[in-house]
């Protein structure tokens, strides 16, 4: 491992400072991500700012209808808590981890601010609603995750003080699925779909994938927008197939193909969205 200094605030603030501190200074939460990076040489750094004794970032509460999740949560103490109504998404998300271990280490703010398809936690909340809750030397603010992840460069200098989601999903059914080969590799894909039925009809739907554009994952409003309103009946799995197809241009690479995540992901949407309209 390269030298590196390492500091360890124990309030967001103090953190904060530290990240506006200058060049090579880099938050770490689980270091899952991190640490790899640092030891091929692909991020020279000057200061670690550890984030694991800032209490803020561990919290867990209701707020109006949403709850919030503190950036230093895990992904296992997140499925622990199941602290909003998509249970079972939340379930298959941490059966579907490729590694025990690190799910036990890597966290809800490390996942948002890698903004990367390998995190199979961002079509979770991108399908949640969920929108980021930023801290930065001017104070606090949101944006929505897909804002974050058009946009992940704007907030480099802030930190991920956690995430918002919606809590309540009364009558809704979701559904979690990936396909990964191996644990150094990028999944083929990764996808969550959501629908509320009302009189054989859809109230209101999600589909979140993995690999909307390139390595950003994204919520795919088109192919809701497509399908909101319908008779449960009128809903033709081709048509959503097709409307998932024209919605992404997911990056290949030598195991997976763009052509090939591109079939695979509407192809399983157009299944799992079948399934949760009960179609
Ligand atoms: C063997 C292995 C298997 C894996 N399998 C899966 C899997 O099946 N599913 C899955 O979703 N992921 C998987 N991952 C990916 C891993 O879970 C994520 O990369 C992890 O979520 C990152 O979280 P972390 O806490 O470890 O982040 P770190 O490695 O500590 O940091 C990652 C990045 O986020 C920044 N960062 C961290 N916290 C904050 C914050 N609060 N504010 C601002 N920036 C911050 C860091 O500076 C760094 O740039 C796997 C990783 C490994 C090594």
């Amino acid at each position: 491992m390269p030298r590196f200094s390492v500091s360890r605030p124990s309030s967001l603030r103090e953190a904060v400072e530290r990240l506006s501190s200058g060049e090579g200074v880099y938050p770490i939460a689980g270091g899952t991500a991190l640490i790899p990076l640092i030891k091929k040489g692909l991020l020279e750094v000057r200061e670690l700012v550890d984030l694991s004794s800032v209490r803020e970032l561990g919290a867990i509460r209701r707020e109006d209808g949403r709850v919030f999740v503190g950036g230093m949560v895990t992904h296992s103490e997140l499925v622990d808590a199941a602290p909003w109504g998509m249970r079972n998404v939340l379930r298959d998300f941490l059966r579907n981890h490729t590694s025990p271990h690190v799910m036990n280490l890597a966290t809800v703010g490390g996942s948002v601010a890698s903004s990367t398809s390998s995190e199979d936690l961002l079509p979770v909340l991108l399908a949640a609603d969920a929108e980021v809750v930023l801290a930065g030397r001017d104070g606090d603010h949101s944006v929505s995750l897909e804002d974050y992840l058009a946009r992940r460069d704007s907030f480099r200098a802030e930190m991920v003080e956690g995430v918002r989601v919606r809590y309540v999903w009364d009558g809704w059914r979701f559904s979690f699925s990936k396909l990964s080969v191996s644990v150094r590799r990028m999944p083929a894909f990764c996808v969550v779909v959501g629908a509320r039925v009302s009189d054989q009809t859809v109230e209101d739907c999600r589909v979140a994938v993995a690999f909307a554009d390139g390595l950003r994952p994204g919520r795919l409003r088109d192919v809701e927008d497509a399908v909101r309103g319908k008779r449960v009946d009128a809903v033709r799995a081709a048509d959503v197939e097709d409307a998932v197809r024209r919605s992404i241009r997911p990056a290949g690479d030598v195991h997976f193909p763009s052509e090939y995540r591109r079939k695979v992901t509407s192809r399983v949407t157009a299944l799992m969205l079948s399934e949760v309209l009960g179609a």
